[in-house]
């Protein structure tokens, strides 16, 4: 005969749905608890097949009730309805996540009587990926959800370092190491503007790492760019490796790789169980690097914005680098414009924008106004900046514009270069380089005066 169990701490309400349970069922042997923790020891001696639990009850909750019993092996496929009076603020989400079936609120008898036959009439089965179970008493069941819950929060509260990655890398390495002593620790971040690697401990190296990491990876996206931190060098990584790929909804957003470690087991169940939480976190950190590189990028020749490049250029001044500068602006471009076409203009910009990033090595390009650019040198080595200069100007002048307009024609550009000395700052330095890319434009235009 099955089995049903009723808690409440409402003598009304358990005389109701008793009532209620004996009319759909006849053949059916009802037992009684009168609060949480009474309902909880009943459930391990009588081993119902249904339980029907009330929501508020002041010792521990129906939500909690649920919980608990859905984390033991014995209660997987028991019928769990939650009773909410309409006064209370719980609902379908809050009883779903607790692992019960049915949430029935009591309201017209009818209603109930409906919900409740629908509940005892079907069978519920719990998939396994709703509950990991795990047998145990409830103090270890309730320890292991505590130590969860610790650790869940531990690594959301990262979240708030999310503009500084490095630093909420390091975070997770100091974390894991709770639970295991390793050798090195090695994140992989994969966005679709940029792979970010992390490397501490053995120095291993680069693009041998980058290659495990895609490896361990089943549809790796590939990102415009790279970029590598912490310790690197000719190492390989260790065969002795743990990993996890941090996913969310198939899409693969990054990799943690630990190696040599001292109590592997512990470790794999720590990093298994903080997955939905490193979820968060990386997709945090990816969705923020994204918008970090978009909003830095210029849209049409990919090159730095004016905002960015300006920062670059504060920055290396603060560092008290000594850097050299670059203006630099197409000739005659309106002209272009105005014979070939506003969207010919567009390629000819992403050419040169194209050219400069490819030939300047020792700095940085960034797209400063309609078509003017500028170059952030990192050295204030003339010969350097002359040399990069003259690339440049030659790779626009020998470029083969009949590609481009259908006709020969020739683009050319004119440059001005100032050298920072010590002191000076960002505008004054904009400022020289600007008025000597006027007098190269005075003096004739496809030059530059330094
Ligand atoms: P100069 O040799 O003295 O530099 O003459 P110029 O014609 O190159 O300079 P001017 O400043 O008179 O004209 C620049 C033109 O660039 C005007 C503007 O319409 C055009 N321009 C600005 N931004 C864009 C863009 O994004 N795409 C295209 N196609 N044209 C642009
Ligand atoms: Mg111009
Ligand atoms: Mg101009």
């Amino acid at each position: 005969m099955k089995k049903v169990l009723i808690v409440d701490d409402s003598k009304f309400w358990r005389l109701v749905i008793g009532d209620i349970v004996r009319e759909i069922e006849s053949n059916i042997e009802i037992v009684f608890a009168e609060s949480g923790t009474d309902g909880f020891q009943k459930a391990l001696k009588y081993k119902p097949d249904y339980l029907i639990v009330d929501y508020n009850m002041p010792d521990l909750s129906g939500l909690y009730l649920s919980v608990v019993l859905r984390e033991m092996d014995e209660f997987k496929d028991t019928g769990i309805a939650i009773l909410t009076a309409s006064s209370d603020v719980v609902n379908q989400l809050w009883a779903e996540r607790s692992g019960a079936n049915v949430f029935i609120r009591k309201e017209k008898k009818e209603e109930i009587e409906k919900n409740i036959r629908s509940f005892l009439e079907s069978p519920h089965k719990t998939s396994k990926s709703e509950v990991e179970s795990e047998g145990g008493n409830i103090f270890q069941i309730v320890e292991k959800r505590l130590k969860r819950e610790i650790l869940e929060k531990e690594i959301l509260s990262y979240l708030r370092f999310t503009r500084d990655e490095r630093y909420v890398v390091s975070l997770l390495g100091i974390l894991f190491r709770y639970f295991s002593k390793f050798t090195s620790f090695r994140v992989l971040l994969l966005s679709t503007s940029e792979g970010r690697i992390y490397s501490f401990g053995k120095p291993v190296r680069r693009e041998t790492l980058k290659q495990f990491f895609l490896a361990k990876m089943e549809k790796p996206i590939s990102p415009s760019l790279w970029s590598f931190h912490g310790v690197f060098g000719d190492n390989v990584p260790s065969e002795e490796a743990l990993h996890m790929v941090v996913k969310d909804e198939g899409e693969e957003l990054g990799v943690l790789l630990f190696e040599e470690i001292e109590n592997r087991y512990l470790l794999k169940s720590v990093i298994e169980e903080a997955a939905s939480s490193l979820r968060i976190l990386f997709r945090n950190l990816n969705d923020f690097r994204d918008y970090m590189v978009a909003s830095e990028t210029d849209a049409l020749t990919g090159l730095l914005n004016k905002r960015a490049i300006t920062k670059v250029l504060e920055d290396s001044l603060k560092k008290n680098t000594d850097v050299a500068i670059a203006m630099m602006d197409i000739d005659d471009f309106k002209k272009i414009n105005d014979v070939f076409g506003h969207p010919v203009g567009d390629e000819v910009l992403k050419i040169v924008g194209k050219i400069l990033k490819e030939s300047v090595m020792n700095g940085k390009v960034g797209r400063y106004g309609g078509e003017e650019f500028i170059i952030v040198f990192e050295t204030n080595d003339r010969n350097s900046v002359e040399e990069t200069m003259n690339e440049i100007m030659g790779k626009v002048r020998s470029f083969d514009w009949k590609k481009i307009f259908g006709v020969e024609r020739k683009v050319t550009l004119s440059g001005g270069v100032a050298f920072s000395n010590g002191t000076i700052s960002p505008a004054a330095l904009v400022e020289e380089a600007d008025k000597k890319l006027y007098i190269a434009k005075r003096s004739g235009k496809d030059r530059f005066v330094i």
